[in-house]
């Protein structure tokens, strides 16, 4: 028979382990034998093929027809040394194609160490107790604890179910979660048997222990699909908006290369010439370091990110995180420490500090039922360390059994016969024992989904009717505690009346009490929503506890301020059409209580509709459609399910909110840095196109030769560009509005910046130079010169050099559009600073080294053309510094 067919101890029989799993020298054995479970991914294309991809992009391929240009004009007239320049071109294809494949290698490298903080973990049992192990230590015959929201590791037989239910969709493609249990099945195929759990699917409910009886490759996912490959890296709105850039700026090449190649060969320009024109026009206007550019800066800012505690899931995420104008964030864990200690309890229709009830055992003993629900509702391990116990698990349930232990002695968990787990639609938990007596159930959970199925109460010894006042006070106390910021829990009990059914078994219970338990707001966090505010992101409290509490913790961090906070409840919430929603988050504080996680998907939509970017954080099963509608999915990385973490974009490895806020302020940087690229790249593509312009509309010699432009794309400028793009973030990012929504990286300003006034200036100063020094060297405007004259290469060099100069000024003034120069200052980025040095060290060679005069046509400048270019620079400074001052005053807005 089969696994599924067996009974619970046949199918333990069957792979040779028990109840209490297998010992580790037995599993080190097996795992020697069967191997790691992990599936291997995908053979990936070979690296050749991937090389070549790099050399077939889109500029690229202009760029091949410019080299095939540049060898025909050759052929039609050796003379002017166009080979050279069609070789210098394919130079600059293999050289940023290789780059460029660098940078991939490099992204995945990241992104695959990234995904290491994360590892995939399970409850095992190994040597009777239970460890937690990677994924990858599991074989045949362990025996795995799994729990709502867990990834199922491996092919698992059920031997222990507790409202199981399972999402089968990666595997068999049914998305209706199916109910599971531990009983033998009589299906022939243990694809569709319900107590089957298959490796690649998730549980969606409940609680169970599994027994492992396929890993690896040997199970059904591991057989029918090979890990699929992680999906494009780098869809995003800002990819596209720069794929959409690129794509443009290299048809506007394009087109203007060949409409200047069209009149040239109207107005009769021998072809070598106009091939020269075209050529240079083309080499000017390709960006093409903007993709790799905006690739590192995603790929540092994510390492920093992960530095600080928050994992990136998706590369884009990073960029999308700066426009980020509303955080939905969970309460407990995220804005407080998830540390609980119970405070106060409500025993007898009175409130007794917990520090108190030591001194009175005669109430403990009253209230044993109390602590024993306290104590034994829970799913907690017990952990021993160093001849001590302790509870691991959630904190409430830590807290609980804390308090009953201390002022009781219990012996250690009996075995339950039957539970309905806790999760958050329902906000309580029973747990059922069999006792001499008949099975008893203890229930804890949210007071307003408790107290409805009670019917009794007990009072001092004596169980009591519940009557409608005794609801009322009780209602009330619950208030008072919330009013301090405690988390409210109540509990209560039932004999369970022999053979009760599933559904009928939280009724007519006994309210026992409440436990009012601290949790305090984590350290930093009243700051971060500080920061959010100065940002002008409005931050959202979406929790699943009383309103009373929510809005007491509210206050404490800073995140309601005034009397007037709007508090919604989950009912009220239920009640609200999607207009009315939408005018509800108007309201500038706003916190929304006892929410289920399925309500938290209705407000990220409203939210969205209004045209806002948001994020929301999530840990649960439940948060899981929330988490992928928002624009940002944060999962937290501590208390967040498996489920929850895979379809979020970043993962807060330490719950913080305050990482939050980090994470955003680095969202905003990227956006300023690839700006800051695009103006300082663009004023030079501006400064190499004018001269070639020159050249065609008034008949002087090309100021600039295409192989000398190209030396400044791929040559001086490259470092400093690049650093450019992975600055770091502007101290005050956080102290301004999140950019409008759909604001393009090249706007209005930027163009006219880099375009108009940058580029313009810049050229102005390169023709300047140039004609310095032929008219220096008596050349009159018409007369024609070769390419081969000492004065010509001379004048070149000097055009070469004024840009070079002004683009050794600018990568300082691009730092900021409107922060002075004078205060971004000249330190705080090594690679700009390797970058200027680097520039420095190329142009004195390609001026003064006789090879760097032979490479470029290039000939040695004379003092005088450094003299005469010096005011050009401190010009450039001079303007961009009236200009920054302007747009500050502008922007000046006052302080609220
Ligand atoms: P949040 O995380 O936003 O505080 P949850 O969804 O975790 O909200 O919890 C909602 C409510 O469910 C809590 O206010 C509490 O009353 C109840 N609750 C939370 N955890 C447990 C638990 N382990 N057992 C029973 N009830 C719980
Ligand atoms: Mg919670």
């Amino acid at each position: 028979m089969k696994i599924h067919q067996l009974s619970v101890s046949a199918a333990l029989a069957s792979v040779f382990s028990s109840e209490q799993g297998l010992a580790s020298s037995v599993a080190a054995a097996r795992l020697a034998e069967y191997g790691p479970n992990r599936v291997e991914p995908l053979a990936r294309e070979h690296w050749l093929l991937r090389l070549l991809k790099e050399f077939t992009h889109l500029f690229s391929l202009i760029l091949w027809v410019a080299a095939g240009l540049a060898f025909l004009a050759d052929w039609y007239d050796p003379d002017q040394g166009m080979a050279r320049v069609g070789v210098a071109v394919i130079l600059v294809i293999v050289l940023s194609g290789i780059f460029s494949f660098w940078q991939e290698a490099r992204i995945e490298r990241t992104l695959a160490a990234l995904q290491n903080l994360l590892p995939r973990q399970v409850e095992v049992l190994r040597d009777t107790s239970v460890q937690t192990l990677p994924a990858e230590a599991l074989v045949p015959g362990d025996v795995i604890l799994l729990k709502q929201g867990d990834n199922i590791p491996a092919d698992c037989r059920l031997i222990e179910a507790f409202g199981v239910r399972v999402n089968r969709a990666t595997v068999t493609g049914e998305s209706h979660p199916q109910s599971c249990h531990a009983r033998a099945s009589m299906l022939e195929s243990h694809l569709d048997s319900e107590n089957i759990l298959l490796a690649g699917t998730s549980l969606m409910a409940g609680r169970g222990r599994g027994l492992v009886f396929a890993t690896g490759a040997h199970t059904e996912f591991g057989k029918i699909a090979r890990l699929t490959q992680a999906g494009t890296v780098m869809d995003s709105p800002l990819r596209r908006e720069i794929a959409h850039l690129s794509r443009s700026i290299a048809y506007v090449a394009l087109a203007i290369g060949v409409v200047f190649f069209a009149i040239g060969t109207a107005i009769g320009v021998p072809f070598w010439r106009d091939v020269t024109l075209s050529l240079g026009i083309l080499i000017a206007l390709v960006p093409e370091g903007l993709l790799p550019t905006l690739t590192l800066s995603l790929v540092l800012a994510s390492q920093r990110l992960a530095r600080r505690n928050v994992l990136i899931r998706h590369l884009p995420s990073v960029e999308t995180l700066g426009s980020v104008t509303v955080i939905c964030t969970d309460k407990t864990g995220t804005l407080t420490e998830n540390r609980m200690r119970a405070e106060r309890v409500f025993l007898d229709l009175r409130s007794v500090g917990v520090a108190e009830l030591g001194q009175d055992p005669a109430v403990v003993h009253q209230h044993e039922l109390f602590f024993r629900i306290a104590r034994y509702c829970q799913d907690l391990a017990e952990v021993w360390r160093d001849g001590q116990r302790s509870f691991d698990g959630d904190p409430l349930e830590v807290a609980l059994a804390e308090m009953s232990e201390r002022v009781l002695v219990l012996p250690a968990m009996p075995p339950r016969c039957d539970e309905q787990p806790f999760d958050s639609e329902r906000m309580r938990q029973s747990v059922i024992f069999p006792t001499e007596a008949g099975a008893v159930l203890y229930c804890k959970g949210a007071l307003e989904r408790v107290l409805p199925l009670c019917t009794s109460i007990h009072l001092a010894g004596a169980v009591r009717e519940l009557d409608a006042a005794t609801r009322d006070s009780i209602l009330q106390a619950q208030d008072e505690m919330a009013a301090q910021g405690l988390r409210v829990i109540a509990l209560a009990a039932r004999p369970l009346p022999q053979g009760c059914p599933r559904e009928a078994q939280e009724q007519a219970l006994g309210f026992c009490g409440l436990v009012g338990i601290v949790d305090p707001p984590r350290e930093g966090v009243d700051k971060a929503v500080d920061t959010c505010h100065g940002a002008g992101i409005k931050v959202i409290m979406v929790t699943g506890d009383h309103p009373r509490t929510a809005l007491a913790i509210a206050r404490q961090i800073g995140l309601v301020r005034s009397d007037t906070a709007e508090v919604i409840c989950g009912d009220q919430l239920a009640r609200l059409s999607v207009a009315q929603l939408q005018l509800a988050l108007d309201a500038p504080e706003i916190v929304f209580a006892r929410v289920a996680a399925d309500q938290k998907m209705r407000i990220v939509e409203a939210l969205k509709s209004k045209g806002h970017i948001v994020a929301v954080t999530g840990d649960g099963v439940n948060d899981a459609p929330a988490l992928r509608s928002a624009h940002i999915g944060i999962a937290m990385g501590l208390t967040g399910t498996d489920v929850a973490k895979e379809v979020a974009d970043m993962v807060l490895l330490d719950d913080n909110f305050a990482s939050i806020v980090v994470a955003i302020e680095e969202g905003r940087a990227v956006f300023q840095n690839i700006r800051k690229f695009i103006t300082y790249v663009f004023t030079h593509n501006v400064a190499e196109l004018v001269p070639s312009l020159a050249f065609a509309l008034f008949a002087i010699p090309l100021p600039l030769t295409p192989v000398q432009a190209l030396s400044i794309d791929m040559g001086t400028d490259s470092l400093t560009a690049l650093g450019l793009g992975v600055e770091r973030g502007n101290p005050k990012a956080m102290q301004q509005a999140p950019r409008p929504r759909g604001a393009h990286l090249l706007n209005g300003a930027v163009a006219l910046r880099a375009y108009l006034f940058l580029g313009l200036y810049e050229a102005a100063a390169a023709l300047a130079a140039f004609f310095f020094v032929l008219h220096s060297g008596g050349w009159q405007y018409g007369t024609d010169m070769a390419s081969s004259d000492p004065l010509y290469r001379q004048a070149t060099t000097a055009c070469l050099a004024a840009i070079v100069l002004l683009q050794i000024v600018n990568v300082f003034l691009c730092r900021s559009a409107v922060r002075s120069a004078f205060t971004t200052g000249l330190g705080g980025n090594s690679l700009i600073l390797w970058g200027v040095l680097l520039e420095v060290s190329l142009i004195l060679l390609i001026t003064y080294t006789p090879w760097g005069n032979l490479l470029l046509g290039t000939a040695p400048l004379p003092v005088a053309v450094w003299l005469f270019l010096l005011p050009w620079a401190l010009g450039m400074i001079a303007l961009e510094e009236l200009r920054k001052l302007l747009a500050r005053r502008r922007l000046a807005i006052p302080k609220p």
